[in-house]
């Protein structure tokens, strides 16, 4: 068994963390905030006093941070994280120390903390997840997966305890790349689908015989037959619960947004995915912090849209 450190013990490290713990391995946790190390220690965490400690003994070292500039900051040192005079976690683990990072950032990032890690002498890997809280929590998370294969060998054990699929996507950046491109296409599904279900609106459809129709025929994907936006036919979507999270517009609009900006490094034209970034970004901002699904989206296209026009008389001309 593997000596882990896990450092961000969020909604999604906390669990992963625990289900690490519950297979067996020696886990030693680090968090800024104080009640996700409490919480972490309920599920058998070893809680270190600083992120230097948490990797001192670690073979490998797994973060779950929220953004690119998180993981740059924890792996490089940054002043009112590392504490003052202290160099990071790269410079405070064991030489050869494996860093497999699981966040979703930027793929220049990835590629940047990468390339950090390397050169302090450690071994690193980007694997991403998709699943959500319910996978992280159940250990049923997809991981994508950019990673020499070696280094996808020794954290192989780790993985197969926190998800349930494991594709490998490529070298360093790899998983990265494929977690954007996934959920541009889901940001865009969810917005093209919510549409439609607006326009069926307008025209008079009910949503149970849309559905019925699109489920069946060409307009089918995962947006509608896993995470129908309005409520009824699909029983456990977040539409029949008032929009609870789910997966939040927050965290779409963030995915969206290093979509946009890998589209922007390149020059890739993506009209749909351009332009869906830029809804959701607005569409996160508008709820003030408030979490809601991203599949109420639904509600801001409803809010959009102008009053419909009143029916013309028939033409008996
Ligand atoms: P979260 O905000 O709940 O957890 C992140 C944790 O990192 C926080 O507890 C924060 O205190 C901690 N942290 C930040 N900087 C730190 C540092 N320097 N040292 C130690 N701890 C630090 O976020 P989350 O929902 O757990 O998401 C984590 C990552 O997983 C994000 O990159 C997110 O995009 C990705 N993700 C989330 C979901 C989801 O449904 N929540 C799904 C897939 C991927």
């Amino acid at each position: 068994m593997s000596a882990v450190a896990f450092v961000g013990l969020g909604n999604m490290g906390g669990p992963m963390a625990a289900n690490l713990v519950a297979a067996g391995h020696a886990v030693t946790g680090y968090d800024l905030v104080p009640e996700a190390l409490e919480r972490a220690a309920g599920a058998g965490v070893r809680v270190a006093g600083s992120a230097a400690e948490a990797v001192a003994g670690a073979d490998v070292v797994v973060t779950m941070l929220p953004s690119g500039r998180h993981l740059l900051d924890a792996y490089r040192g940054a002043p009112g994280i590392e504490g003052p005079g202290e160099g990071g976690l790269l410079a405070a683990a064991r030489p050869g120390t494996l860093f497999l990072d699981c966040s979703t950032v930027d793929v220049a990032d990835a590629r940047a903390a990468n390339a950090a890690a390397v050169e302090a002498g450690h071994r690193a890997m980007d694997a991403p997840v998709s699943g959500g809280v319910a996978g992280a929590e159940g250990g049923t998370l997809t991981f994508m997966v950019g990673a020499e294969e070696a280094d996808l060998a020794t954290a192989g054990p780790l993985l197969e305890v926190m998800g349930g699929r494991v594709v490998h996507c490529g070298g360093p950046g790899g998983g990265q790349a494929a977690k954007i491109c996934n959920n541009m296409v889901l940001g865009a599904s969810m917005l093209a689908v919510s549409e439609a279900f607006v326009l069926g609106e307008r025209l008079g459809l009910t949503h149970q015989a849309l559905y019925d129709v699109m489920s069946t025929a060409s307009g089918q994907c995962w947006s509608l037959t896993s995470y129908c936006p309005v409520p009824g036919p699909v029983p456990a979507s977040p539409a029949n619960h008032d929009y609870r999270p789910g997966f939040a517009a927050a965290l779409m609009a963030k995915d969206l947004g290093l979509a946009a900006s890998a589209l922007g490094q390149t020059g890739v034209e993506a009209l749909v995915g351009g332009r869906a970034a830029e809804v959701y970004r607005a569409f996160a901002e508008s709820l003030d912090g408030v979490p809601r699904d991203f599949s109420a989206i639904v509600e801001s296209v409803r809010e959009r849209s102008r009053p419909p026009e009143v029916s013309a008389e028939p033409d008996t001309g």
